[in-house]
């Protein structure tokens, strides 16, 4: 068994409180390679990758270990890290080109980083709600909207440790 816990969880070295709360994040004790039974990421080298080509190999091979990959976890449990919410008018008279825009870019983060997805899209009667698998890919996308419709970015990481919210609006 591979162990790992003291280099863990720590996002820096000045004390801070550990980052290991997250019940999701087990990747120190899992045995390499691995396979999530869900959506196909690989678990190799301490990271996840996305390789659709290795997939079906990795299958049949007694050596590789199963396992359901946190982005798995926590759109079965709908435990959203990222909520990104876009208001306004000028939302609704561009619409699809915005979730264009935002599909394109979570398709090349997930090339990267399979874990990083976008779980679901709410359409209210306000706005948009994008819910992430990952704090910062709410953050990246409401940087990488703002950039292209220029209008107003909130960031605040501050309501929950485990939760990163973005809010994004144009009225005109
Ligand atoms: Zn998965």
């Amino acid at each position: 068994m591979q162990k790992n816990v003291g280099k863990f969880g720590f996002s820096d070295k000045r004390g801070r409180t550990p980052t290991s709360v997250d019940p999701y994040l087990q990747e120190h004790s899992l045995k390499e390679p691995a396979l999530c039974q869900g959506c196909k990421a690989i678990y190799r080298n301490k990271r996840w990758q996305w390789e659709p080509r290795e997939v079906e190999e990795m299958r049949n091979d007694p050596g590789v270990t199963e396992v359901t990959c946190p982005a798995c976890q926590k759109i079965a449990g709908h435990d959203p890290e990222g909520i990104f919410t876009l208001q306004g008018d000028y939302l609704w008279q561009h619409e699809q080109e915005i979730r264009n825009l935002l599909n394109n870019e979570a398709e090349r983060v997930l090339a990267k980083n399979p874990i990083s997805k976008i779980m679901q899209v709410n359409k209210t009667k306000d706005g948009l709600v994008i819910e992430t698998t990952e704090q910062k890919l709410a953050e990246h996308l409401g940087r990488i909207l703002n950039r292209a419709h220029s209008g107003e970015l909130q960031v605040s990481w501050s309501q929950s440790p485990r939760v990163c919210r973005v809010t994004w609006e144009r009225w005109e």
